[in-house]
């Protein structure tokens, strides 16, 4: 069932810089919203795991901390975006992450006749993000968190994904949240936020 973006639809993208915390924030917005969070740097590194063809295809440049290729990418996030969870919301989370892959998102959603209704925008000063990165590259042991790919996909960040938003704002589309402070805090802004653009969550209680 596809449609027209109307008071009930939920779809958003969640864009920051790698460690502002977007993962972690953009899953309770899609459990608070029902809707599936699709983040495309957690599909390849499935894949990548699983040792799918796509994953051969994709391992080398994850691990340089490059893009994928946008055709690939592109392809992916359709395909996962025209299964039937996706109908009335999603929550993209590292996807589109340039400017080709804004227009071809565009192209999907406009082919469907449908619209973000959102972007929220992390904010975390690059000290900060560093500093979440290194914390995580000891916890969880990512392959692409050394000190040169960091810095790659930050430098990446910075020239491709971050001026993705001026086409966003220009659309009055992004709601900026500072992403300094506690997990609860910031939560609370985002959800204010989208409150206050008349974005109700379907399932409220989610969020405590
Ligand atoms: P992430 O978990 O979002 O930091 O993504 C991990 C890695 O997956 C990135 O460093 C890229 O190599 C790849 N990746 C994820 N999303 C995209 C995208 N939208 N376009 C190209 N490459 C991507």
């Amino acid at each position: 069932m596809t449609g027209t973006a109307d008071a009930r639809s939920a779809r958003f993208l969640i864009v920051g810089p790698q460690g502002s915390g977007k993962g972690t924030q953009g899953v309770l917005v899609a459990e608070a919203f029902g809707v599936p969070q699709v983040a495309t740097g957690d599909i390849f590194r499935a894949n990548v795991a699983g040792g799918t063809e796509l994953g051969k295809r994709v391992q080398a440049i994850i691990e340089a901390g490059d893009l994928v290729p946008d055709e690939l990418t592109s392809a992916l996030v359709a395909d996962r975006l025209s299964q039937s969870d996706a109908a009335e919301g999603f929550l993209l989370d590292g996807y589109p992450r340039n400017r080709g892959q804004v227009d071809d998102l565009d192209a999907f959603l406009a082919g469907r006749g449908e619209a973000l209704d959102a972007v929220i925008e992390l904010e975390v000063p690059r000290e900060e993000s560093i500093a979440r990165i290194h914390q995580r590259a000891v916890e969880q042991g990512r392959s692409d968190d050394t000190e040169e790919v960091i810095a790659n996909r930050l430098a990446i960040y910075e020239r491709e994904t971050a001026p993705i938003l001026d086409v966003y704002r220009a659309r009055d589309l992004v709601l900026r949240v500072d992403g300094v402070g506690t997990l609860d805090e910031v939560t609370s802004r985002i959800f204010e936020g989208l409150a206050s653009r008349g974005l109700a969550p379907r399932h409220p209680g989610v969020v405590a």
